[in-house]
């Protein structure tokens, strides 16, 4: 199964340089979310880290994979301020291990990808679903692309099943009360927002299977 679903850099760098284009275009959203429930910085952080990685690319292209993402979340580990940074650090830094010293990956190596960097998350992060942070959307993306994958769905299916399962995550979090960051001082006020992590983690997963060329 899947052995035709080969991933190469140019996937990667596609991915890399559309999720900036992105942030930049939903920068103010991301921003107005963070000001509901936080300190209105979010889209704003990220647009500065996804900037610096935009600029910095074009002396990554001869990296391998695993070189390629940890200079993207060492990047962004010190240019995002607030939690955003270290959390997206971690998880492109450890995103890319299961690529060390390629130029390419199997879809199998993909999922162990975005495993590693939804761990790297919840172990920075110390989060649980259901606290109302990225967790929310990032590990039910990764169960479900686990189970896709146990049931031999097509590549591009699982791949959208990793999507829905983020996306639902996220909406799932405009019910909850903040347990981490800064939302958890405003206890039962914090419910009825959407968390602007798991709303940016989910936008960054989509461009995964935006760009997906099977
Ligand atoms: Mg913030």
């Amino acid at each position: 199964m899947y052995t035709d679903c080969i991933l190469g850099k140019d996937y990667f760098y596609q991915v890399i340089e559309k999720i900036a284009g992105l942030i930049e275009e939903k920068r103010d959203y991301l921003t107005e979310l963070d000001a509901a429930i936080g300190d209105a910085d979010h889209g704003f952080n990220l647009s500065i880290g996804f900037r610096e990685v935009l600029k910095k690319m074009p002396e990554w292209k001869d990296k391998d994979i695993k070189g390629f993402f940890r200079s993207v979340g060492m990047t962004l580990l010190g240019k995002v301020g607030g939690a955003a940074g270290p959390l997206y650090g971690s998880f492109f830094m450890k995103f890319g291990e299961p690529g060390s010293g390629k130029d390419e990956v199997t879809f199998q190596e993909l999922f162990e990808m975005f495993k590693q960097g939804v761990e790297a998350v919840e172990q920075r992060g110390k989060a649980i679903l259901g606290e109302k942070t990225m967790v929310d959307a990032l590990r039910p993306a990764l169960n479900a692309f686990e189970k896709a994958m146990k049931e031999n769905l097509e590549a591009k299916q699982v791949m959208e099943a990793f999507v829905d399962a983020a996306r639902q995550g996220a909406e799932a979090t405009i019910d909850m009360i903040a347990k981490k960051g800064r939302a958890m001082r405003l206890g039962e006020r914090s419910r009825g927002h959407l968390d602007p992590g798991a709303a940016s983690s989910t936008m960054i997963l989509e461009v995964f299977l935006d760009c997906f060329p099977f």
